[in-house]
């Protein structure tokens, strides 16, 4: 199995509000990921069904059991996503013992009961697996009835998990995209923040490559290994680029590389120019780069 996933679904994608406060007393490299099943429920027929069953478990959370944030750093649904809860780094709340949520990050199925989890779904739960070890987590990966007394992950799932302990999972190409949480990455060469000036510059063009996971050399060839990263990670979000690394390049001309990189930086209203001198559309990536993801 390759661990390919339909998308990744952001915390504002989702509408998830920001956590009340993040602790990141977690050691997942003593331990790695924990599954869940989300009880007794159907998994939605539609994703926007997981995306409002999601909203409810914050909610439920939050309000009804008072926590910080939904107690969950990942979901995975039967349409393939995978949505981000607590992210990686940050310490879960749902795995049932101190010793395994400052151990095990929790991953949930949007499903539950008698209904089984689609291929889509595994393979959602391989990548948020593969991506916690890339990130450092250990390799262990446990149903959560085997830190408690509890019907939960189910059958399904749990015997998946099995199969994924301290076994090597699909191999994939790095993707950038950490939940909502992640630290910045250490300091660039320079140090400190990219100045927000619109410009893509050799700094501006280093940070995103270290982001990318990308080689650093400041530089945009033709083709790109960054640019066809990033095509690669927009085609995730529903872009449908040809990735040819060709598309980014601050001359004022139009690439459809562009338009759907201003799509996903959140402007309603994309002309897939990269003006020269200052660019809107460098400076919201700049900005966003500062937060340390893309
Ligand atoms: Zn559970
Ligand atoms: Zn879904």
């Amino acid at each position: 199995m390759t661990a390919t996933i339909a998308g990744f679904v952001t915390r504002a994608d989702a509408g998830l509000p920001d956590p009340r406060s993040v602790s990141d007393h977690i050691q997942a490299s003593r331990g790695g990921v924990a599954v869940h099943w989300g009880g007794n429920g159907a998994p939605p027929a539609t994703h926007d069904g997981c995306l409002a069953r999601w909203r409810s478990w914050h909610a439920f959370h939050t309000r009804d059991r008072g926590w910080v944030d939904i107690a969950y750093n990942f979901g995975f649904c039967n349409h393939g996503y995978v949505l981000a809860g607590r992210g990686l780094r940050v310490r879960s709340a749902a795995n049932g013992t101190n010793d395994a949520n400052s151990r095990f990050y929790a991953a949930v199925w949007i499903g539950g009961g008698d209904h089984d989890p689609t291929d889509q779904a595994l393979d959602a739960l391989e990548w948020i697996v593969a991506e916690c070890r890339r990130d450092g987590a250990g390799t262990a990966v446990r149903s959560h009835r085997s830190f408690k007394t509890t019907d939960c992950a189910g059958e399904d799932l749990t015997g998946f998990a099995a199969s994924l302990d301290d076994r090597e999972v699909g191999q994939r190409d790095p993707v950038v995209e950490q939940g909502s949480y992640s630290p910045p990455p250490p300091a660039q060469s320079g140090g400190g923040l990219l100045k927000v000036d619109g410009v893509l510059g050799p700094a501006t063009i280093s940070a995103w490559q270290h982001v990318m996971g990308t080689p650093i050399d400041g530089v945009i060839s033709t083709p790109s290994e960054l640019v066809a990263a990033v095509q690669e990670h927009l085609n995730t979000r529903g872009a449908r680029l040809r990735v040819d690394g060709v598309g980014i390049r601050q001359d004022g001309r139009e690439y459809a590389t562009t338009h759907a990189l201003q799509a996903y930086l959140g402007f309603s209203r994309t002309d897939g120019r990269l003006d020269r001198g200052m660019s809107l559309t460098v400076a919201s990536l700049q900005g966003r780069l500062n937060t340390g993801r893309f």
